[in-house]
């Protein structure tokens, strides 16, 4: 069995078990806007706080999901390795042992079908239909209205289509709002047959190498569905895969989140969708590093050049530049050459671009060399390079 991940919900919002809603509330909204990404750019530990106080406030905001996390120690809609073997839960007449395999296979279904490296976390998958049979919830129909759940994408570009824009499209798995029924999920034809078991009253569901035989959250075993649209079950929305065209601007960010409005899961009964999120994730450059808008590289630099000054090309994003190093230049010293970075993804303000100096030193082959800086090294031998140090130990 695979580890559980381990969540301190309680303990990354920083409130007692014992804490009412308001208070969870209140905690988080002060938490979320001091860790916000926007306020921290670049810190990658305020990042993280960032995601596990959402994830922690996710969780505990929800009082189904909440009761399972105080039950069980954990919650997880996308993938974990069960409960713990032991687990007091489900109605009667259902056995659940979920110990002994792992859920990875189970919950990879749930990735994009854009592949390249994309991934999709699709909520409202096969686990909330497992567990919304555990606890007992989705006898029969659910009829309020809810807002779609929000899907998020990781879309792997190069350094050059982060610095350049891309633009592409990404197969995206979600619940669209039916068509027969125009999200309301009602048919206006009394009972129909449930198209989600088939009016069987039971459906198998397979996790990793398990099938399980459950009872249809459908409609409720009974096989058949008053009313209900015979597309989408009454559910207002049924899954499907489209194509949806990803224009990632120039200047993105490793990290740069996106946001596609209404291209999220359909809401049920015609509430509103969620949004599709993309979040970039740039590879890095063999020798340009970003660091934010700025570009900073590392030129070798030989020794003539840096005592006697020079003017040496250096490769920018535009191609090949001329930097000039003054006499006595000496190793990690930086110029800046000026608006030579990325072009802001919001401002179009060019960043810099940061040359460091990385002085190499000769390696003689020919006996000339050698006996010229031998020679030098004669004139120079009054110099120690390493007065100051004697100096200070
Ligand atoms: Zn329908
Ligand atoms: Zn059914």
């Amino acid at each position: 069995m695979a580890a559980t991940p381990k969540h301190e919900y309680y303990e990354t919002l920083g409130v007692p078990r014992t804490a009412d809603a308001e208070e969870i509330r209140k905690v988080y909204r002060k938490l979320a806007r001091k860790y916000h990404p926007d306020l921290n750019p670049g810190d990658k530990s305020a990042e993280e706080r960032f995601r596990n106080v959402q994830e922690a406030y996710d969780v505990l905001s929800d009082s189904k999901k909440r009761q399972m996390y105080d039950q069980f120690g954990f919650y997880s809609e996308n993938g974990f390795a069960g409960p713990p073997p032991g687990s007091q839960g489900g109605q009667p007449g259902q056995q659940f042992d979920f110990s002994g395999f792992d859920f990875s296979d189970f919950a990879s279904g749930a990735q994009g079908a854009g592949g390249g490296g994309r991934r999709a976390t699709e909520t409202g998958g096969g686990f909330r239909d497992i567990f919304s049979q555990f606890f007992g919830r989705g006898q029969g129909r659910q009829e309020e209205p809810e807002k779609g759940a929000d899907l998020e994408y990781v879309m792997n570009i190069d350094f050059w289509q982060a610095i350049r824009g891309t633009q592409t499209r990404v197969n995206i798995t979600r619940y669209e709002t039916c068509g027969t029924c125009h999200g309301t999920g009602s048919s206006g034809a009394g009972e129909v047959s449930c198209p989600q078991c088939k009016g069987t009253g039971h459906v198998s569901q397979m996790a990793g190498a398990m099938r399980f035989n459950l009872t249809c959250p459908k409609c409720g075993g009974s096989g058949k569905l008053r009313n209900a649209c015979p597309t989408c079950g009454g559910d207002g929305r049924v899954s499907h895969t489209e194509q949806v065209e990803i224009r990632i601007p120039p200047g993105a960010r490793d990290g740069s989140r996106l946001r596609v409005p209404g291209k999220g899961n359909a809401g049920t009964h015609g509430a509103q969708p969620g949004d599709l999120y993309i979040t970039t994730k740039v590879e890095p450059h063999a020798f340009f590093h970003r660091d934010g808008d700025n570009i900073e590289i590392k030129v070798p630099v030989t020794v003539w050049e840096a005592a006697l000054g020079a003017k040496i090309e250096v490769p920018t994003i535009d191609g090949r530049t001329l930097l000039k190093i003054p006499q006595g230049t000496t190793n990690g010293q930086k110029f800046r050459l000026r608006e030579k970075g990325v072009a802001n993804s919001r401002t179009s303000v060019r960043g810099d671009q940061i040359v460091e100096v990385s002085l190499s030193a000769p390696d003689p082959r020919d006996e000339r060399t050698r006996k010229l800086l031998a020679e030098m090294a004669e004139i120079n031998k009054g110099e120690d390079p390493r007065a100051e140090m004697w100096a200070k130990v």
